[in-house]
């Protein structure tokens, strides 16, 4: 088949690279001038590999994705630790119950913990995210840092957040990924991503292509971009960084410390430490959130009833043309790397059928992938 991928993220190369192998005609556009979407590694003034949208870990307990992403690069084995600043003291985060009694209010902390009824409250975030934690521990780690992420009152957001994201450490194993192979590239992301897509046309600066000059086209663009806005905008949030070089680093185990209390940044980066570098120089990224719009990356899809309802609509919409929407952006929904490959796994399987499906076929099967990813 002759195939066009729209994007050259990790969704696009990783789908790229899989139906070349299977010899099918593939060539990739990228509106952008490089290669990477999210994953780009770029090298700060001082030296330091840098992730510039964001300091990203790789990590995951899927076999094929895990052999599929380790041909094209050494991973360094760098294991994720995040960090939680209170009350200037730094605690691993998720804390662990060992460590409650170091919190300010820490009586009344425990008594609320014991006080739950270990049912999840799911009329929304705050609600479901204070049977788990409790009105105390919730304020003082949850409720400033998603209205600095979010943008609103966090009544607003949906429940589902809160199970996924959120959890008491029973023991004091403090790694966020346990028990999943985990690193970050050793030559960095864009370098990883220009080797997966070796030897595969990329047109760069690129946006435009006609559907009838290729049997399928997959597109890891905006969804309600590619079906012209129709029905309104979906949102994101996007993230703005300030950097500071060789600033001293509370603990040098941990990647990312969540800010909660700051007046301004939610969280904060040391790329030194989640590359391994040997260096005498840090380069610090800190992270704040605002509104995607036009002049910035769309990053964290907002997920509340208006956005799904849109999605719904856009989805069915984008099944009534041969073009197949894939990736973060293209499904609407937030991805880890994983995913992401794990999505152009079931893409790729999916290309070949794809043109000749009905159109409530086409619904369930990108659903499906939606779904499981
Ligand atoms: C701040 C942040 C931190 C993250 N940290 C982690 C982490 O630690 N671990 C983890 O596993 N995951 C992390 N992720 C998720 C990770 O970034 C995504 O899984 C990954 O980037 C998804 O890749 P993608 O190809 O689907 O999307 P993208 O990376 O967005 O790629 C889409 C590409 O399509 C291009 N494009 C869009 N529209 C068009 C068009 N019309 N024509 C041509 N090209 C177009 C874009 O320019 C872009 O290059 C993080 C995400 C964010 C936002």
């Amino acid at each position: 088949m002759k195939i066009l991928v729209v994007g050259a993220g990790l969704t696009g190369c990783s789908a790229a690279r899989l139906l070349s192998d299977r010899g099918h005609d593939v060539s990739i556009i990228e509106e952008q001038g490089r290669i990477g979407g999210l994953c780009v590694t770029n090298t700060s003034p001082n030296g330091i590999r840098y992730e510039p949208y964001g300091a990203r870990t790789f990590h995951t307990d899927r076999d094929r994705v895990r052999r599929f992403v380790q041909g094209f690069d050494d991973f360094n084995g760098y294991v994720h630790r995040k960090g939680i600043m209170i009350d200037g003291e730094l605690f691993a985060f998720p804390i662990a119950k060992s460590e409650l009694s170091r919190l300010p209010h820490a009586d009344r902390i425990a008594a609320e913990l014991a006080a739950r009824s270990g049912e999840i409250d799911p009329t929304n975030f705050e609600t479901a995210c204070v049977s788990l934690f409790g009105p105390t521990l919730y304020g003082l780690i949850v409720e400033n840092y998603s209205r600095k992420m979010w943008g609103v009152c966090p009544t607003d957001l949906t429940a589902e957040w809160a199970p996924r994201r959120l959890e008491l450490r029973k023991d004091d194993r403090d790694g966020l990924f346990r028990g999943e192979w985990q690193g970050l590239p050793r030559g960095g992301y864009s370098q990883f991503l220009e080797r997966m897509v070796d030897g595969i046309p990329v047109g760069l600066n690129d946006s435009a292509f006609e559907v009838d000059r290729y049997d399928l086209v997959i597109s890891c663009a905006r969804i309600d971009r590619l079906m012209g806005y129709r029905f309104g905008r979906l949102q994101y949030r996007s993230l703005e960084f300030d950097y500071v070089a060789d600033e001293s680093w509370e603990e040098e185990r941990y990647g990312t410390i969540n800010l909660p209390q700051h007046p301004t940044f939610f969280r904060k980066c040391n790329f030194k430490v989640l590359h391994k570098q040997e260096s005498k120089h840090n380069w610090i990224q800190y992270q704040r959130a605002v509104p995607a719009d036009e002049s910035n990356m769309p990053m964290y899809p907002v997920e509340n009833d208006r956005n799904q309802q849109l999605f719904d609509s856009y989805l069915r919409a984008a099944c009534d043309t041969p073009v197949l929407p894939a990736g973060r952006l293209g499904l609407f929904k937030y991805l880890d790397m994983d995913d992401a490959v794990e999505s152009a796994f079931l893409v790729a399987a999916l290309a070949e059928s794809y043109p000749s499906l009905s159109v409530p076929a086409r619904l369930e099967a990108i659903s499906e992938i939606r779904a499981s990813v």
